[in-house]
């Protein structure tokens, strides 16, 4: 017998209730009953975002949702701003490219965060930007975004802020109409604990006046037919109808323990997995560690693809390893979603084992027990 667990940064583990829900019988999408529950979900959903907004629902994964944002705002040789400190703020710079937009490149290490000033410097140098595209949580690093400064410096210009929340939402705080945020996009398997499959786009005013004037091919995913069908409680097209009433199960319980309290359940882990894995004398990856994983160089001996493969084959535990310039040199716990302070143990006793496995010794059990230190310390 093998148990498996998924340590993982998307998708991350369902909780059984959530996952209930999809196995009952698949409602019509044209019927009172869908609709009670889409209206529910979109309410959910405005707290989770902290927005007034509707929050559109798109069938697909968190990328489909990253694309429809370029797709609706920008048009073909428009000006865009992207400020990226991993491979996810990347991928703004790959979408961007695809829909014909010229892209003016900000980069940090992997491992900084983006500077607000150097957002504000690059919008002063290009005043015609339509946007600026960044990360809230860049989960291929670790790190967080100052997203309410970023958003801030973009709110006095004439462009709009887009930021890919899809790691970060329903993990660490996250204010759309407060911190001024334009765009904000997010996914379904990651802090909102439902299998993957649904993404979502929330849109300002200022924003929506891009949509309107963009001259960029799209259908499937244009915000405006979207928009419209939201007052009659449905989607333009055949929505992933289980995943919806999942998701409906998911906000329940994110409503129930409160975004606040649920933006702190996740710091406090977070707190304590840093704690567990400097106590292995691992280097923590990001000066901006943020809230939803926890990334660590691993000791040069140790290949971490081996360590990554080893523990998901031999024990059933899925963690991450490094992207691109970082594969077999880092690790990444996640502790987003439906986890709590035991999960947290399984990955720091996992990796711990994984270390020893492979030649790097290890005081046994010192992560967990420094771990369950942090966290009982608050
Ligand atoms: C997971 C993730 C994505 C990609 O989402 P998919 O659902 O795989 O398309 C994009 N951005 C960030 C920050 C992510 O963590």
């Amino acid at each position: 017998m093998k148990k498996y667990y998924l340590i993982t940064p998307g998708p991350t583990p369902v909780p059984p209730t959530v996952a209930a829900q999809s196995a009952l019988p698949v409602l019509h999408h044209r019927t009172h009953e869908f609709g009670k529950l889409f209206e529910q979900v979109m309410e959910g959903l405005r707290t989770v975002f902290q927005t007034k907004r509707d929050v559109m629902l798109i069938t697909g994964s968190g990328t489909g949702a990253m694309e429809s944002a370029v797709a609706n705002l920008l048009s073909p040789g428009d000006k865009a701003i992207v400020a990226s400190c991993g491979a996810f703020g990347n991928r703004w710079e790959k979408i961007c490219v695809a829909f014909g937009a010229k892209v003016v490149m900000l980069k940090e290490e992997w491992g900084q965060a983006v500077d607000p000033g150097k957002v504000r410097q690059a919008l002063k140098e290009n005043p015609d930007a339509k946007a600026v595209f960044f990360t809230h949580t860049e989960t291929s690093a670790g790190t967080v975004n100052d997203v309410k400064a970023i958003a801030a410096v973009v709110a006095e210009t004439a462009a709009v802020s887009v930021v890919d929340a899809i790691s970060g939402l329903a993990g660490q705080e996250l204010r759309m109409d407060d911190w001024k945020l334009d765009v904000v996009v997010s996914g379904s398997q990651k802090g909102l604990m439902t299998a993957p499959g649904l993404a979502f786009a929330a849109v300002s005013e200022k924003g929506w006046k891009l949509v309107e004037s963009s001259k960029n091919a799209r259908f499937y995913n244009d915000y405006r037919l979207i928009k419209k069908s939201i007052p009659n409680k449905e989607t333009p097209w055949t929505p992933a109808v289980s995943l919806v009433a999942s998701l409906h199960e998911a906000i329940r319980a994110l409503m129930e323990e409160g975004m606040e309290n649920v933006w702190k359940r996740h710091l406090r882990l977070a707190k304590a997995c840093r704690a567990g894995m400097q106590a292995l004398n691992l280097k923590l990856l990001s000066a901006a560690p943020c809230s939803v994983l926890t990334s660590a160089h691993l000791p040069e001996s140790v290949s971490g693809e081996k360590l990554v493969d080893w523990l998901r084959d031999e024990h059933g535990v899925s963690i991450a390893g490094g992207q691109e310039h970082l594969k077999g040199k880092i690790v990444r716990l996640a502790h987003m979603g439906y986890m709590d302070h035991f999960d947290l143990t399984i990955g720091l006793t996992a990796l711990e084992w994984g270390l020893v496995k492979f030649g790097h010794k290890v005081d046994a059990g010192k992560a967990v027990k420094t771990a369950q230190e942090t966290f009982l310390a608050g």
